[in-house]
């Protein structure tokens, strides 16, 4: 399965589902802070600048990062979009 790629913080990100059986060991997601145990099939993200700050994610949990993170992105890379953003954009929390 070719990697995803996705724009987040840390710039461009490449995103790799990492199989059920290739799930060796036990990581702890950052979006919830939940454990994703050995043998579960998951999502690791590795920054392109930063291949050491790679994250294993739970699916669903990078979902809701990538809804997060694609309304950052939207809004930096369509600035005429529709109506006006009306200069509401949010810093991320960090
Ligand atoms: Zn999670």
């Amino acid at each position: 399965m070719a990697p995803e790629r996705a724009f987040g913080e840390l710039g461009e990100l490449v995103v790799s589902f990492v199989q059920p059986y290739q799930a060796r060991k036990r990581y702890q997601c950052p979006g919830c802070s939940g454990w994703i145990e050995p043998g579960v099939g998951h999502l690791v993200v590795v920054p392109e600048m930063a291949a050491d700050l790679r994250r294993h994610w739970h699916r669903g949990c990078w979902w809701k990062e990538q809804r997060r993170l694609g309304a950052i992105t939207a809004a930096a890379n369509t600035p005429q979009a529709g109506t006006s953003p009306a200069g509401g954009q949010t810093p991320p929390p960090h």
